[in-house]
């Protein structure tokens, strides 16, 4: 029996695009034909998708969506939803152990039973968890291989906050990662540079926005991105560099990969469309963009473009984080490096990517679909996500090329009050957003339900 016949769209995958039909039976693809027109009679459902792209769902493998709390009950669901609209059908979110006294001596297979408590039967797409490994947890590194026969394979660690692990701690993580299959995520900036060029900067009452990018300029981050590749290529393991932002991190991740060395980057949406002439707004509009690392000069989004084009660059992901200009964001008033971290992409990444990349020439239809579904998939031990062909979950984007819409936080669905791309205008659309076979936005329109999306347990050996 087929439960849903999408029909008469262009399906498009990484190897290539063609018209065909797509058959749905029990939230799996069960056949992908130029023609499966014999099925109409007896489809439960059948849906024109003539004009549109057919597209395998997202998978933003970086986001810090935050679990509901008693007095903010939809946060969690309420992204996830975000994530609907903008086609993203699977996010993987961190766990988030906190600092200070309340995160010494927590267990990182406890936060992530925590994680999965607090947000079971709470997402309207499917959701991953990685976990952080910090300063603050007990023997994180010793609950590693734990983790990973627990379907969660991927880890995270900074070189920088306080949570963040020094350099022994780092090279340990990389080492029982790797040897478990598992594969250690790391933000990579320099303490030390950062916060000498931080100190001076507060003791010149230097305390606007904008020296949040000053503080931490590229070298802060290449230098730190040339060290972790160094940990990792000594502990001959895979590592993951999060956020690369600049053509200077870049260089040393394209020779570690022209060296053989496992080495993985993303970058975000932000950098590939954002430059810090956004500093320059006043103060209250210039926190909105107080991310790490910062929004780099002009030049340095066609080299990241370049790098996804060439192959350098694995994929693009969010660094979504839900802060709200009234609440996390309120302290730019004190001074730059008292500003919460972070901005909203949850619900933009397939539409950016699209319309920056693919409108503009940038890359191809197949290598966009590779960067935001099948690369994630891939990568992050989602075999069953990722592309449309028989067997593989039904999760489904129907986006119309043709559309054109301004972003405005208004219209986004996410928690925060406010998006970086206020007023931008962008070619195409997510008409709708199907998971497991089941619509979750439909023609524009939100139809799915709280709970529909489901944790889904990672094994980096099943990856295709
Ligand atoms: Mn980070
Ligand atoms: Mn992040």
């Amino acid at each position: 029996m087929t439960d849903l016949l999408v029909r008469g769209g262009t399906v498009v995958t990484a190897a290539g695009s063609s018209r065909a039909d797509v058959a749905v039976d029990g939230g799996t693809i069960s056949a992908v034909e130029p023609d499966l027109g014999g099925l109409t009679a007896t489809a439960r459902e059948v849906v024109d998708a003539t004009g549109l792209l057919v597209l395998p769902g997202a998978i933003d493998v970086h986001t810090h969506t935050r679990v509901a709390s008693d007095a903010e009950p939809d946060r969690f669901f309420q992204d996830s939803v975000a994530a609907a609209f903008g086609g993203t059908t699977t996010f993987l979110s961190f766990n988030n152990p906190g600092t200070g006294a309340s995160a010494a001596g927590r267990s990182l297979l406890g936060g992530m039973r925590e994680w999965r408590a607090a947000t079971a039967s709470d997402s309207a797409v499917d959701v991953a968890l990685s976990l952080v490994i910090t300063s603050a947890q007990d023997d994180p590194i010793g609950e590693v291989p734990d983790a990973i026969l627990s379907g969660v394979p991927t880890f995270k660690a900074f070189m920088v906050y306080d949570f963040g692990v020094d350099d022994a701690t780092l090279s340990r993580a990389l080492e029982v990662a790797g040897r478990h299959r598992g594969m250690l995520e790391v933000h990579c900036e320099d303490r030390s540079a950062l916060e000498e060029r931080t100190a001076r900067h507060l003791a010149a009452g230097e305390t606007a926005p904008r020296f949040h990018a000053s503080s931490r300029p590229p070298f802060v981050e290449a230098d730190a991105t040339a060290r972790a590749i160094g940990l990792a290529r000594a502990a001959r393991a895979p590592l993951y560099v999060v956020h690369l932002s600049c053509a200077e991190a870049l260089a040393h991740v394209r020779a570690a990969r022209a060296e053989g060395l496992p080495v993985h980057a993303e970058t975000c949406p932000h950098y590939l469309t954002l430059t810090d002439e956004r500093y320059d707004l006043a103060p209250e509009d210039a926190a909105r963009y107080v991310i790490s690392p910062p929004l780099r000069g002009p030049g340095q989004p066609e080299a990241l473009w370049d790098g996804l084009a060439a192959g350098d660059l694995a994929l693009v992901a969010t660094d979504h984080v839900p802060d709200r200009v009234a609440v996390e964001k309120r302290s730019w008033r004190e001074s730059f490096d008292r500003i919460s971290n972070g901005g909203p992409g949850i619900e933009t990444l397939l539409g950016l990517v699209y319309s920056e990349g693919v409108s503009r020439g940038r890359i191809g239809l197949e290598r966009m679909v590779e960067l935001v579904a099948t690369t994630p998939a891939r990568l992050f031990g989602l075999g069953s996500k990722g592309a449309i062909e028989r067997g593989r979950d039904a999760d489904l984007v129907l986006f119309d090329p043709a559309a054109r819409r301004t972003l405005r936080a208004v219209d986004l669905h996410h928690t925060s009050d406010y998006t970086p791309y206020e007023g931008r205008v962008v070619e195409g659309a997510v008409r709708s957003t199907i998971v497991r076979g089941a619509f979750v936005v439909r023609d524009g329109a939100f139809v799915g339900r709280r709970g529909h999306g489901r944790f889904i347990e990672r094994s980096l050996d099943a990856a295709g």
